[in-house]
């Protein structure tokens, strides 16, 4: 599942061609590896409000070069811009035209990041455009990036300040590789919960996760990542796939479950297997999911049923059981994989579309009942991923759903949804409750 166009684009003799044909060039994403500088260069930091201060000494104390202000010559790793204070439409044009004027200046594999607050019903209507206007601009500035540079925002809900550590969690999400395939989107800090790490390259020392679907695309990425992070990993697929499960959990260091997760008794299953191997069990990613494709007016019961049990049936099911159980501990951590085909549809994909949108209202439901224990449960929206499930679109439409993205031009890897996920689980994102973030690329199309 590889993208040769994009290796193509960047090698040589072929890179001129490109250029000159006016071809589209995607560039080599700036992914994650442990212990790499957190961006690319120096940090410019906008605005005036209390909460920048208070960022500034942070950034600082992560060692970062910070700037308040950048001249022409500057290259920029990122640009954050707080936003924190704005309460009408009109306070938007200096900082969004201060960020404007540096964006010429940002490094490949660059950043635009925003902290703002959330628009709700109940502010003031021009206090509520204001806010509302920094997502349009900044999904608008994130579409005119090049060179694999992202633009994403953070919002604070009230009570949360710009320094509550899921703030500050997810500004280092954003800044770093780990946000690779995310672009354009914001993600909802909702509470001051959450504890940053000792140690941000092992953010998941000393916890047990599940991974359901983890034979094989994004479920072996995902064991992959978590163990990198520091997570004990017990890998669940079903029997069929017992071979290539048994090799994941192997380059895990793991344990393998083989265990179809529509069964009834799956939960319990999961929970005893974790106690009997490991005394605990701190996160649960359901990834497991299936397409059965087609038109609504070709569709059978049977396609129709299988992917609503697989994709989101069996997930209430297994949460119930886990939310009943003693043995399932205090903060515990979800995460769900929706789509986003969930989120715009997609044609030929009623039934999986019914189920991943299904998946984006359970964890808005569930996060109620989760944060009564101290714990969290969101969802990963990916867009269109290089995986065996994709690999089935005809080409045409593949390359397509690839080079239409406005700005990142190509299509996501396994390993950008299962960073996000271990950004999600992880107690530095505890104040993250009940949301879906999408790794799409800012893209709608998808599996
Ligand atoms: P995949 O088909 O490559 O892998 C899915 C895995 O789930 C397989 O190993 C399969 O055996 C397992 N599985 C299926 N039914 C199961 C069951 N009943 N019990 C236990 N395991 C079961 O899929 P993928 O592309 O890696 O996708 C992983 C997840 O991400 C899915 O939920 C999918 O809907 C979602 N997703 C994928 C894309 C993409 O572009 N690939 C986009 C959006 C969402």
């Amino acid at each position: 599942m590889t993208d040769s166009y994009l290796t193509l684009v960047n090698s040589g003799l072929s890179k001129n061609i490109a250029k000159k044909l006016g071809l589209p060039r995607p560039a080599i994403l700036r992914r994650y590896h442990p212990g790499q500088p957190l961006v690319p260069g120096p940090v410019l930091l906008i605005g005036s409000s209390a909460g920048t201060e208070a960022l500034a000494t942070e950034l600082l104390a992560w060692g970062l070069d910070v700037r308040r202000h950048a001249g022409p010559k500057d290259k920029l790793g990122a640009i954050v811009a707080v936003l924190d204070e704005v309460s009408d439409p009109e306070d938007l044009a200096e900082p969004m035209l201060t960020v404007g004027a540096s964006l010429r200046s940002l490094l490949p594999g660059g950043r635009v990041v925003t902290i703002s607050r959330l628009a709700s019903a109940a502010e003031a209507p021009a206090r509520a455009a204001a806010r509302q206007g920094i997502q349009g601009a900044l999904r608008s500035l994130a579409h005119e990036l090049r060179g694999g540079a992202t633009g994403n925002g953070i919002l604070l809900d009230d009570g949360v300040d710009a320094k509550a550590p899921s703030a500050l969690a997810a500004l280092r999400f954003f800044l770093s590789g780990r946000s690779a395939y995310v672009d354009g989107q914001f993600l909802l800090v909702g509470s001051p919960e959450g504890q940053l790490p000792a140690d941000f390259d092992q953010p998941l020392a000393g916890q047990v996760a599940v991974v359901t679907g983890a034979a094989r695309g994004i479920g072996a990425a995902i064991a992959k990542v978590l163990h990198r992070d520091g997570a004990r990993v017990i890998c669940v697929d079903v029997p069929a796939a017992g071979e290539q499960l048994a090799k994941v959990s192997n380059e895990t260091g793991g344990t393998a479950l083989q265990l179809d997760i529509t069964g009834e008794a799956a939960g319990q299953k999961i929970l005893e297997h974790a106690h009997s191997r490991y005394g605990r069990l701190d996160i649960v990613v359901h990834n497991a999911g299936i397409t059965r494709d087609k038109l609504l007016a070709n569709m059978d019961e049977a396609k129709w049923n299988s992917v609503i049990n697989v994709n989101i049936a069996s997930q209430l099911r297994i949460n119930e059981v886990l939310l009943a159980s003693e043995l399932f501990p205090q903060a515990p951590r979800v995460v769900s994989l929706a789509s986003t085909s969930g989120i715009a549809g997609n044609r030929g994909q009623t039934n999986y579309a019914a189920s991943k949108a299904g998946v984006i209202g359970m964890v808005a439901a569930s996060a109620g009942a989760f944060a009564e224990r101290g714990g969290s449960i969101n969802a990963v929206a990916p867009g269109f991923i290089e995986t065996e499930m994709t690999a089935r679109i005809p080409m045409a439409t593949r390359e397509i759903a690839r080079r239409m993205l406005p700005s990142l031009q190509q299509g996501g890897l396994p390993l950008d949804v299962a960073e996000t996920i271990s950004f999600l689980v992880s107690d530095a994102a505890g104040g993250i409750n009940g949301q879906t973030l999408r790794v799409c690329g800012q893209s709608l199309v998808g599996a």
